[in-house]
């Protein structure tokens, strides 16, 4: 098995490191990342400039580029093949329900399936780095379990309890939850007292009940929630299209 490794906190972060190290014994890997960390790129693509691709001391490739040029780039242009499976994180902090429009290592899961591949995005369900050794070993168990056995190509996010191994092992299937709206930005001023902008914390939940993987990773199990492309909102188009006549 061939796999695409990706993130969006950066080559050099520990859970792109964990998660290599974990599935190398497996498979064929390569890690493609962005140069630094691009937490919250969504699904950006570098159109007003080039991108570079340079080799790390480690094997890891790092690009001056978001996550999904980091896959993109890969797939259309660097490999000689096409892997069979695109992973990417282990992100630090969770990526649920409205997260994952704004996140990076889920994008970069996003691009590999937008290619007809399947793919995975996993993030720890608390920032920090606990127990990442831990998740990885869990992320490559999932990989090995589920690999061939769900209707291909999918998009799978994936959530992981900060745990020790030992702790984790149940997967549930869920739903994105909700966030209520995010907090407003941070004001400050710069050194030279103009007015600047930090944007503030994404908002506290709003639909966190059971089948959420929101509520799965609060019980500490693992949450995995297919996702798809399609933004159509079914249920409205036909009253639109009856308001447009
Ligand atoms: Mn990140």
């Amino acid at each position: 098995m061939r796999i695409l490794i990706s993130n969006d906190d950066g080559y050099l972060a520990p859970g792109i490191n964990a998660l290599a190290e974990a599935l190398a014994p497996i498979a064929d890997i390569v890690v493609v990342a962005p140069d630094s960390n691009r937490s919250g790129a969504s699904n950006s693509l570098s159109l007003d400039r080039p991108l570079s691709v340079q080799r790390a001391a480690n094997g890891f490739y790092f690009v001056n580029g978001t996550p999904t040029d980091c896959v993109h780039v890969a797939l259309t242009g660097m490999l000689d093949y096409r892997p069979d499976l695109v992973v990417s994180g282990i992100n630090n902090g969770p990526n649920m329900g409205d997260d994952t429009l704004y996140s990076g290592t889920v994008a970069a899961a996003t691009e590999g399936f937008l290619f007809g591949i399947p793919a995975i995005a996993f993030s720890q369900g608390s920032y920090g780095w606990a127990n990442i050794e831990d998740a990885a070993r869990h992320a490559r168990d999932i990989v090995q379990r589920y690999f061939d056995t769900l209707p291909k190509p999918y998009l799978l996010n994936v959530n992981i309890p900060n745990r020790p191994y030992a702790e984790l092992g149940k997967v549930v299937a869920t739903r994105l939850g909700r966030r209520h709206q995010a907090e407003p930005v941070i004001r400050a001023l710069d050194p030279r007292g103009k007015e600047i902008f930090w944007i503030g914390p994404p908002g506290a939940t709003k639909d966190a009940g059971e089948g959420t993987d929101f509520y799965a990773c609060a019980q500490g199990q693992t949450s995995m929630t297919p996702l798809q492309i399609d933004l159509t909102h079914k249920t409205q188009l036909e009253t639109l299209a009856k308001g447009l006549e």
